[in-house]
């Protein structure tokens, strides 16, 4: 396996971590959260059964492409905002 170099610091430290949640899984943005989510896939942390991504343990950055593109959840809140849907 090929070593994995930090995209911000070039460390070799990186940590990859592979967690299986299911559906268990609660996602906060900004204010806004959401329970018993399967891993959303378009939030570069993996996605269905299992959260995983890569951290450097220098910087602490997250290993991947960002900014990403509005994501569902917020693309779901947008849109229940827009058509006055309340949601607890
Ligand atoms: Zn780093």
């Amino acid at each position: 396996m090929e070593n994995e170099f930090c995209k911000n610091c070039d460390s070799q430290r990186c940590m990859k971590i592979v967690a299986k949640s299911n559906d268990l899984n609660s996602v906060t943005i900004n204010t806004k959260t959401y329970k018993n989510l399967y891993v959303p896939e378009d939030m570069g942390i993996g996605g269905g059964d299992y959260i995983v991504f890569t951290c450097c343990l220098d910087c602490g950055q997250i290993q991947g492409e960002w900014p990403l593109p509005e994501t569902d959840l917020e693309t779901l809140y947008r849109l229940s905002e827009d058509l006055g849907i309340k949601e607890n």
